[in-house]
């Protein structure tokens, strides 16, 4: 049952939240929220417009600079990114029920894992606010006339801009750094999941936050998104989603020289060797590109299989594919919900129509579920080659391209080949054989015997065009930090 709490928010038209007030109608018109299980609507929100940016820019300006913000010692800082923790596990059905009707996943996922992990990134982040340190360095060219120190300062004003995939860790990964450093934010959610980020935003309000430290601004990428990375009162732009839309933000970002960091898209391979523990290795490639309905940036989409087991181990994912639950997220035993939109499951399907124009082999699934909602069937593909849009695009479904592979110089290559450089995991027993791909992988985050392992202590982040910068652990929190180096004459 929907929490009543959840209830009376769906009730009514989500206001924006700007400077500690709701503004009840976005200069851009409403959004409506819609349930990709069923696609009716969910939900109502004030899309922001240019005007709006500029209003949560200038609340967030004078934020930064208000002792209610500025002013806090660390410690003051640290505890309020704590209740926050405490006030997303407080509300942790009504997150998790929510986080489920605007994005689909099942409720099983939303209840065990996202609210939980916002919730460890938020801690994470309090315990950092008192361990930011500067440097006192030596100089070079002098041995006591000067006295030098850094000062880490947070850079300011930060416009944040995340996809719809999962919210509330999105938000959290964006949120808890950026406090924990001291800035202030002009958040902006997906336009598909607008609510969950308005709904923490009254969390942020009952920890204790001052008004204006973050406001939030739903509202379409092209009005609301283009004007955060376009407003020369912001300093730096963290994004994540796709590739395309980084490439634009740069540009965008180009105006003022904001600093930018992006986490974008991945084609992350999955290396399964063939002296590798299958029966754990099967189910966890399965979940790596079925998790989330493929839906995720570091999904195990191509899949690398040693040649002697590559029929035992496609055959196995093949039966899991075949075997799962896809549904709503609310129906109990769901393991698959739907895909976002309707746009994106016909995206889906021309991918994989395309991988069959170009002699991919449909091993399973590769069609719509039903008639209703934008349900797909998880999908494994074999015969396909580098040469495929389905092996170099990043599709963003429950499409799984297996490929063979006999030695280990040709899989790295074949790893390798590729724009992206997200994530990557190696199965194998032999530790030397893991390390010595892991070292040669060209990918932010590498697994070893494991997939998606991400932890807010963990570094996550892209080589190539899968990003600029790291989000989690002490560098995630540098990407919010300015270093003042201040240099004194004591002679
Ligand atoms: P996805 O493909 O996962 O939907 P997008 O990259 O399209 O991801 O969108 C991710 C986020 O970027 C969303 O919040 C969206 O509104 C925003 N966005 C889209 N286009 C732009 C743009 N031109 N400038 C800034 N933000 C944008």
């Amino acid at each position: 049952m929907i929490p009543s709490e959840l209830r009376q928010f769906l009730d009514s038209t989500r206001p924006l939240l700007i400077g500690g007030e709701p503004v009840d109608s976005g200069s851009d018109g409403i959004i409506d929220v819609l349930d990709p299980a069923t696609e009716d609507v969910v939900g109502r929100t004030a899309a922001a417009g240019a005007d709006d940016i500029d209003a949560a820019v200038s609340a967030a300006q004078t934020a930064l600079h208000s002792d209610a913000w500025s002013g806090l010692s660390p410690d003051e800082r640290g505890r309020i990114l704590w209740r926050v923790a405490e006030g997303l596990e407080a509300h942790a059905e009504s997150l998790a029920w929510l986080n489920t009707l605007e994005n689909g996943k099942p409720l099983s996922a939303s209840r065990a894992g996202d609210v939980p992990a916002a919730a460890r990134t938020f801690r994470h982040y309090a315990g950092m606010c008192t361990k930011i340190a500067g440097r006192s360095p030596q100089l070079v060219s002098s041995a006591r006339d000067f006295h030098a120190y850094t000062r880490p300062e947070p850079v300011g004003v930060v416009g944040q801009i995340v996809p719809w995939n999962g919210p509330i860790v999105a938000a959290s990964w964006k949120l808890a750094p950026a406090l924990a450093a001291g800035c202030t934010s002009v958040f902006k959610p997906a336009e598909e999941t607008p609510l969950t980020a308005l709904y923490i935003g009254r969390i942020l309000e009952e920890a204790g936050l001052p008004p204006g430290v973050v406001n939030i601004v739903p509202g379409f990428g092209a009005v609301a998104g283009a004007a955060i990375c376009a407003h020369d009162g912001i300093r730096k732009v963290a994004f994540t989603g796709s590739t395309e839309v980084g490439r634009e933000i740069v540009r965008a970002a180009a105006g003022n020289l904001k600093k930018v960091s992006l986490e974008l898209g991945g084609k992350s391979p999955v290396i399964i060797c063939a002296d590798a523990d299958l029966d754990k290795a099967i189910p966890a490639a399965a979940n790596a590109i079925f998790f989330n309905a493929g839906q995720v940036c570091i999904a195990g989409s191509r899949l690398y299989v040693e040649e002697p087991v590559f029929d035992r181990v496609i055959d196995g994912i093949a039966r899991i594919a075949a075997d799962m639950r896809v549904g709503p997220g609310i129906e109990d035993g769901s393991q698959m919900g739907p895909l976002i939109s309707r746009k994106q499951l016909d995206r889906v399907l021309g991918l994989v129509q395309s991988g069959r124009d170009e002699g991919a082999r449909v091993v399973t699934g590769g069609e719509r579920l039903g008639d209703t909602g934008c349900f797909m069937q998880p999908t494994v593909l074999a015969d396909t080659d580098a040469g495929m849009t389905v092996v170099r695009e990043e599709i963003f479904g429950p499409v799984l391209c297996a490929m063979k592979f006999t030695d280990l110089d040709s899989v790295i290559a074949a790893a390798n080949d590729t724009e992206y450089g997200l994530a990557a995991s190696i199965w194998t027993r032999d530790l030397q054989r893991a390390h010595q791909i892991a070292a040669r992988v060209e990918a932010g985050l590498v697994w070893i015997n494991c997939h998606a392992v991400a932890d807010p202590a963990i570094a996550f982040g892209g080589y190539k065009q899968s990003g600029w910068g790291r989000e989690n652990g002490w560098e995630g929190m540098e990407q919010y930090l300015e270093s003042k180096s201040i240099v004194a004459n004591v002679s």
